[in-house]
């Protein structure tokens, strides 16, 4: 496998004072490979100033394409658009916020032409984030690797180097949902890893706010695992052995020691517990034909408003 020819894919979303910056690290990356590149630009919808800046950037480096999405999708429409839209052999998947290292490019390319189809960015440390959060992020990786039907490694983002046979592979994927660590993990072939640091932000702050983050991991556990489902058939299987063993305990006694039927409060806490398992169980259900209702709407991933750089290309 030779790497002669990149797509590097970006989104953008509120960077404008990235843009700049960003490209004074890449672009001289880039430049010392001998490549034939192009570079993706995704604007997701930005309302800041990010499309003119990627604009500019482009009048000094025509490598530079840009699609413009018509509203904010989120980051991973904003991937899916770019990928869609790379047409070279390997395709780079990087942030725009300069949280992932270009100076990790030649290695990464390295490591790939040995034969190898993915790889992928490693963070070694959580240190930009806050304690709270790693300790999160740790217990959420933790769920998604007893839940989900794949192994999906712990750790790794968007962060990546991918042959055409592994974006041909996610392009074709259908959902709507789109978990993409999961889904880099779904699709398979070789894949290695590069471990780097995180580097902090030079500018802005990240677009995941807390709830914005639970919300995405339990997609990613409904995602690519029916177990939130079937547990309730083993509740339900052991509650109802419980409810038989006691009533069989209850006839005993009653027999042996003439003892009165207990009560009220016993009752009562049967009816509560019951009922909350019961809602809970249906709350399940209920997010994944959510689920269900979202993906068979079929709606395209996100609109685009316009492309630059593009002309004679399709
Ligand atoms: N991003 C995007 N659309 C969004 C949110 C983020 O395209 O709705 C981009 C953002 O501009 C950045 C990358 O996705 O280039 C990662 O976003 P962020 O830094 O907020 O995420 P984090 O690094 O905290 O995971
Ligand atoms: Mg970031």
């Amino acid at each position: 496998m030779h790497t002669s020819d990149l797509s590097i894919v970006i989104p953008f979303y509120n960077e404008f004072d990235n843009v700049a910056l960003l490209f004074s690290r890449l672009t001289p990356v880039v430049n010392s490979l001998a490549l034939d590149c192009e570079i993706i630009c995704v604007d997701d919808g930005s309302t800041d100033n990010t499309l003119s800046a990627l604009i500019s950037a482009r009048k000094n480096d025509p490598r530079i394409r840009i699609i413009r999405l018509s509203r904010n999708f989120g980051k991973e429409a904003a991937i899916t658009a770019g990928l869609q839209a790379a047409s070279k052999q390997h395709v780079l998947l990087m942030d725009g916020d300069l949280q992932h290292p270009p100076e990790l490019l030649p290695d990464m390319l390295r490591i790939q032409a040995n034969g190898i189809d993915v790889v992928f960015g490693l963070r070694r440390s959580r240190k930009t984030d806050g304690r709270l959060r790693s300790t999160l992020t740790a217990i959420f990786y933790r769920i998604l690797s007893i839940t989900s039907e794949i192994s999906i490694p712990a750790n790794a983002g968007d962060f990546r180097l991918m042959s055409r046979r592994v974006v041909d592979a996610l392009n074709s994927l259908p959902e709507q949902d789109r978990f993409m660590k999961g889904l880099y993990a779904w699709v398979g072939y070789s894949q290695q890893a590069i471990v780097y640091d995180v580097e902090t932000r030079p500018s802005g702050v990240s677009k995941w706010s807390f709830s914005n983050l639970f919300i995405y991991a339990w997609n990613g556990i409904i995602s690519f695992s029916a177990m939130p489902l079937r547990i309730w058939s083993v509740i339900g299987a052991c509650v109802a052995m419980l409810a038989l063993s006691y009533a069989i305990w209850i006839g005993i006694t009653t027999v042996l020691y003439g003892r009165d039927v207990p009560g009220y409060a016993t009752l009562a806490v049967a009816i509560f517990f019951l009922g909350g398992l019961q809602l809970l169980s249906i709350g399940v259900l209920g997010e994944y034909v959510a689920h269900i209702f979202r993906e068979t709407k079929r709606r395209p991933q996100f609109v685009v408003e316009k492309e630059i750089g593009f002309e004679g290309k399709k």
